[in-house]
Parts: structure tokens; C-alpha cells; sequence
């Protein structure tokens, strides 16, 4: 069976690198602070509102959460988005999806200062990204990854060789994370597979995902990817987080059919404890650096 990667274990070790990042920010005098910004009670947003709260608070970093009601108004967003712009107490904002369907997400990213867009979804951060030069990685692909990269430095793997030789297929397609995760990939020289729920149509997604050396799998379908989805001895990343009804109560499951795709795999990631961690600890690190990159701007 698959070796699990530890998302734990490895948010962990990535915590002490973080703190460390935060002792010599503070000691250059930088002013760190992150800062969220909801609007309305999504709870799946409600429940990364609260990750974050405990990831800021352990890795002492201040954390400030703006919250809307669900009916604010796009002036409204935007007048608190321009205030965190102008709050020297922040340097990293990140705006929790998804918001309310009356507000244009687009004009809300296009109104953040990029030098505090730590989730590079300011289309400046986003078009970084696309050409292989970020400011900021986004958090979840970052930690992707990461992970991966950890397990094979383990393994006593050369990441860039792997790469290289692999190819790489990610499953979703958003701008937030299947999009970044794939310009990533670019800029590790895989080959590299894209696809959205158009190719789940007519049961054509395996022949997409068997193909890939690396499976990445970001679609918010609880059990999507099967056994038959997997190619013998493939790196199985699973970074959905879905609430699923269980009779007794809701427990969280990714996109990946764990029992069968474990007995398949060479290396998965849990849900939970796998992507989610690393992705809390990313994020404060990427608020870290934005405090830098402040004081090299200003
Ligand atoms: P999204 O809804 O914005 O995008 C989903 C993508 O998956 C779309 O491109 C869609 O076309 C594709 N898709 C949907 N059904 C499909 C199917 N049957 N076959 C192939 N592709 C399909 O979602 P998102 O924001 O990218 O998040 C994806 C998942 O990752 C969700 O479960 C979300 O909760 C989770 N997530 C986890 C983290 C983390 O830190 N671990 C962070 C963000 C999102």
C-alpha cells in the first residue's frame, strides 16, 4: 500500500522554519499582521476562518478578521478592502471565498494592493504566476507541493529530476488553486495535464488521469477519483475538503476513494491532515514575506 504523507508532521517542521521567519522580520523592525476579510456565513469559509485563527495565534502572528453581512453592498466591500490596504498593522490580506453571489469577486481581487495580496489573485499577482516569476505563491498549490517535495527528499529523490521525467495531472480548474497549481508545474519542466468537469463527461476522466506520474486532484467531489482513476504507483494529492453526512454525523472526506486508491498509490495525502495543515502555515509565511516586500517598496 501507499506511503501517507503526513501533513501534520510536515506542517510542524514547516512551523519552525515560519517562526524563525518571524523572529528575523521582527528583528529587521518589519510589522507583520494578516488580515481576512468575509463577507457572509459560508461555513465552509467559516471553518478556514477558524484554521487560520489558530495557525496566526500559535505562530504569533496578529490576525484581524473583517467580517460583512451577506447582503453588503460592493462600496461597502471595497471600502474595507481599501482600509486594510491603508493599515499599516497589515501586511497580508486574504479574502475568504466564496463570497455572496451579487458581488463581482473579480472587481473585489482587482482592488487589494498587491504588495498584500498574499493569495496572488490580484490579476498583477496572478499574471506573476502564469510567467513563472510569483511575487506569492498561493497557499494551497505552495502546499501541494511542498508535500510532495518533502516525501521526496525522504525517499532520497532529486525533486528536479522527478519532475522532470513526470508528468503532472491536475483535476479542477480554479483560479485559486488548479490554475496555480498547474503554473507550477510549468515551472518544475513537467509535462503537465489540466482538466475541469468537462472531461468527467462520457467517463472520460481516466484516460486523463491515469496518465499522470503525480495526480492532483482539486474538485470538491467527494470520492471522484477511484482506483481506476490511478495509474499504478502515481503521487496522489487530495486537496478537497468536503462536509459529507455520515448518518451519525458530518466528517470530512477529500476527492479520493481512500480505501481503493491506497492499495494503488506510491504516495497519498489524507484528508484530513494532509494539504489543509501546510496550507495554514504557507499562508502565514506568505504574510511574513509581504512584510518585506512592504519595506522594500515603501
Ligand atoms: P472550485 O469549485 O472553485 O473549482 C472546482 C474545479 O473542479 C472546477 O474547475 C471544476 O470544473 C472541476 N470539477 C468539478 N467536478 C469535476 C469532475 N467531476 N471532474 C473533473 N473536474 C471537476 O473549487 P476550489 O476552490 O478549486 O476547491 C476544490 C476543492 O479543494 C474543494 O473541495 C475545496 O474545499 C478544497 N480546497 C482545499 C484547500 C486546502 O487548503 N486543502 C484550499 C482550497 C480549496
Amino acid at each position: 500500500t501507499a506511503h501517507v504523507i503526513d501533513g501534520r508532521k510536515i506542517a510542524a517542521a514547516l512551523s519552525e522554519e515560519v517562526a524563525a521567519e518571524r523572529d528575523a522580520a521582527a528583528a529587521r523592525g518589519e510589522r507583520l499582521g494578516l488580515a481576512t476579510l468575509s463577507v457572509g456565513d459560508d461555513p465552509a469559509a467559516a471553518a478556514y476562518l477558524r484554521r487560520i485563527d489558530r495557525t496566526a495565534a500559535r505562530l504569533r502572528v496578529p490576525h484581524r478578521s473583517v467580517t460583512l453581512a451577506g447582503s453588503a453592498r460592493i462600496e461597502e466591500v471595497l471600502a474595507a478592502v481599501h482600509e486594510l490596504n491603508g493599515d499599516p498593522s497589515v501586511s497580508g490580506i486574504l479574502v475568504l471565498r466564496p463570497l455572496p453571489e451579487h458581488l463581482d469577486e473579480a472587481e473585489v481581487f482587482a482592488a487589494l494592493d498587491p504588495v498584500k495580496d498574499v493569495e496572488a489573485v490580484h490579476p498583477e499577482n496572478a499574471g506573476l504566476l502564469a510567467l513563472g516569476t510569483p511575487r506569492y505563491v498561493p497557499s494551497t498549490a505552495a502546499a501541494v507541493y511542498h508535500l510532495v517535495d518533502t516525501w521526496l527528499a525522504e525517499i532520497g529523490e532529486e525533486p528536479s529530476a522527478f519532475y522532470r521525467r513526470s508528468r503532472i495531472v491536475v483535476v479542477g480548474r480554479s483560479n485559486n488553486v488548479g490554475k496555480p497549481a498547474v503554473s507550477l508545474a510549468y515551472a518544475k519542466q513537467a509535462a503537465v495535464t489540466s482538466v475541469d468537469e468537462w472531461a468527467s463527461v462520457g467517463g472520460r476522466l481516466g484516460t486523463h488521469t491515469r496518465r499522470g506520474d503525480v495526480l492532483i486532484v482539486a474538485a470538491g467531489v467527494p470520492g471522484l477519483i477511484r482506483a481506476e482513476h490511478v495509474r499504478a504507483g502515481a503521487v496522489v494529492v487530495d486537496v478537497g475538503i468536503n462536509v459529507v453526512d455520515d448518518g451519525g454525523g458530518s466528517r470530512i472526506v477529500g476527492d479520493v476513494a481512500w480505501d481503493e486508491v491506497v492499495g494503488r498509490a506510491r504516495a497519498i495525502t489524507p484528508v484530513p491532515g494532509g494539504v489543509g495543515p501546510v496550507t495554514d502555515v504557507w499562508l502565514i509565511r506568505t504574510t511574513i514575506l509581504a512584510a518585506r516586500h512592504r519595506t522594500e517598496t515603501t
